[in-house]
């Protein structure tokens, strides 16, 4: 027995620190969790779950519209956006209670305090005004959204934090920030039927992604409704007598009633205390690691978002159980960053994996194939819309591996994520060709793609899900 109070001590009971906790209390390991909010982190309370719940939402409108066309007669609808909330709210709190409950039955303690680091070994439990000691501390504190210090006013817009509990929804939104939650922020307020601006300071929102990702979506979005503006730098908002003024660089103006910033989220490190155990952050404040999660302290390890790392709930959790393997179960683990999927619940939505063409480019030069398709899916063929979905390989010449799939279409985000097998596994074009469609479905199009791209411009094909010849 050591004589620490705890063989690991974690702060933050979200997605990274839940999962190390739960696994290191199974293998057997002395652990207490504490949580200053709810269990379940940004991800289960303001963050993925939310979210999609509200996206989920924001799609009726346009069944209702489309169902016409398939001969269906709906009646007057109407959105109870005070509805949606407290359905929203009750599932998360289901959520939370699914993760205390995980927690006690790994046998984690699990304690409701802010906690803080007093050094190597030790955390300061705010609500209980006690010091514990452990022999390796886990900080899984995550992020929080951030606000540039440079525009006037912004004290006055609101970020994704409080989006989820507005008393009503606005007439008008306008969005500031290109990021994922920019995009799907813009898409569900737009489908809720709030008149919405994107503003975005660089060329094309998604910075990251593949190329021809960021421009499809920049322009399905117009086609949906909304309102975007890149290369779009805010100055400042005022409050007017009845809404906000956001003004532009360029002096462009635009009046709103609300606006959300969503440029950034920083890692939840400050008053953390973390000087006093030596831990070194970088320029954003992130808990510096090493492959094993490891920060300058050797006692003191971190996960998830607080580590800027790659800030998405999975590689939270993936990070976590390398912890409890690494710690208590004999086995150093570390994540492995490659081809990790990711998805975009933009409307329509991204789903992609791999290495975009550019990225391709920059590591193999010329001697790489693409293959896109861009297509309207059959069903918009009777609603009319003029939405579009984009199928892109990106293709390794000398081994012919699939090195990159990027989609924008509804069900991009479920596609992607059995591309993302493939991929992992490291399967080839061939692969792919010699696999056999799905018909009538648009993911058939991964695998009939046969002609290589030639630089033009992108060309509209009748695509997938057509009748079969
Ligand atoms: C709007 C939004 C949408 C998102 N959508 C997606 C998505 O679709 N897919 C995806 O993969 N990711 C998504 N993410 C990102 C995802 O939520 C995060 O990557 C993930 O939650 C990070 O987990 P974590 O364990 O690092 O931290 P968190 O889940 O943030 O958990 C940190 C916990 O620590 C607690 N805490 C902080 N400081 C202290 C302290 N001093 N003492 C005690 N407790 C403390 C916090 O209250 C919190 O509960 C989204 C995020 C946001 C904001």
């Amino acid at each position: 027995m050591s004589d620490f109070d705890y063989d690991l001590f974690t702060i933050g009971a979200g997605s990274g620190g839940v999962r190390a906790s739960r696994m290191a209390a199974q293998y057997g390991a002395r652990v207490a969790v504490a949580e200053e909010y709810r269990p379940g982190g940004t991800c289960v309370i303001r963050g993925c779950v939310p979210k999609i719940l509200f996206a989920y939402a924001s799609h009726f409108a346009e069944e209702f519209e489309d169902a016409a066309n398939f001969g269906w007669t709906v009646g007057e609808t109407r959105f109870d956006w005070k509805a949606l909330v407290a359905n929203k709210d009750s599932e998360i709190d289901r959520l939370s209670r699914i993760y205390q409950r995980n927690l006690r039955n790994a046998g984690a303690e699990l304690i409701d305090s802010r906690a803080v680091v007093r050094g190597p070994h030790t955390v300061y439990l705010e609500a209980e005004d006690r010091e514990v000691t452990a022999k390796h501390i886990l900080v899984a504190v995550g992020a929080w959204p951030a606000f540039p210090d440079n525009v006037i006013g912004v004290e006055h817009a609101i970020s994704s934090n409080e989006i989820f509990h507005l008393e009503a929804l606005p007439e008008r939104i306008v969005i500031v920030g290109g990021g994922y939650i920019a995009v799907e922020f813009a898409g569900i307020m737009n489908g809720l039927g709030v008149e919405t601006t994107m503003l975005y300071r660089g060329a094309e929102p998604l910075r990251g992604f593949d190329l021809d990702i960021r421009t499809t979506l920049c322009r399905e979005m117009a086609e949906k409704g909304v309102r975007v503006l890149t290369e779009m730098d805010v100055k400042s908002i005022e409050k007017t007598g009845d809404g906000l003024l956001v003004v532009a660089r360029n002096e462009a103006e635009f009046e709103t009633d609300m606006v959300l910033y969503a440029t950034g989220r920083h890692p939840m490190t400050k008053g953390l205390g973390l000087e006093t155990a030596g831990v070194k952050l970088d320029a954003v404040g992130a808990v510096i690691v090493d492959e094993y999660s490891r920060s300058s302290c050797e006692s003191l390890y971190a996960v998830g978002d607080v580590t800027n790392r790659m800030n998405l709930t999975p590689v939270a959790i993936r990070e976590g159980a390398a912890i409890a393997e690494t710690l208590f179960n004999d086995n150093p683990t570390s994540v492995d960053y490659r081809d990790v999927p990711t998805a975009v619940f933009s409307q329509p939505a991204v789903g992609t994996v791999g290495l975009t063409e550019h990225e391709a480019r920059d590591r193999h030069g010329d001697a790489i194939d693409i293959y896109k398709a861009y297509f309207r899916s059959l069903k918009h063929t009777i609603t009319g819309r003029q939405e579009h979905m984009l199928m892109k390989l990106v293709v390794h010449q000398k081994t012919d591996k699939v090195l990159g799939v990027h989609l924008i279409g509804p069900d991009a985000p479920e596609v992607i994520q059995l591309a993302a097998v493939a991929v992992k596994m490291g399967a080839t074009k061939k692969q792919f060709d010699d696999t056999v469609a799905v018909h009538p479905s648009a993911a058939e199009e991964l695998v009939t793609l046969r002609e290589k791209y030639v630089p033009q411009e992108m060309e509209v094909s009748h695509g997938a899900q057509r009748a079969a010849p």
